[in-house]
């Protein structure tokens, strides 16, 4: 009688920002933002500098982002000239 069930509902978040490899200076310290409101990828490595923004889906994912950051700097060279202001 009066037994109580506690239920324990553990929620794990992850909280570390993702970290990716920067094409540039293969180090791995490329962050990949989505900005939903404004629907903008932002791609920045803290180390180089190395940076892109551009037009996100709206189901795009902070990897997508990141892939096609690798994809302009591949293709073009120099993805700040592709950012968009
Ligand atoms: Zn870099």
């Amino acid at each position: 009688m009066g037994r109580r069930r506690k239920q324990v509902v553990k929620i794990v978040r992850r909280t570390l920002p993702e970290l990716y490899l920067c094409p540039r200076c293969g180090k791995n310290t490329v962050k990949a933002s989505i900005n939903k409101s404004t629907s903008m990828a932002t791609v920045i490595c803290s180390s180089c500098s190395l940076r892109s923004s551009f037009a996100a889906k709206s189901n795009m994912v902070s990897v997508d982002a990141y892939c096609i950051f690798v994809d302009h700097f591949y293709s073009q060279g120099n993805p700040e000239e592709t950012a968009v202001a």
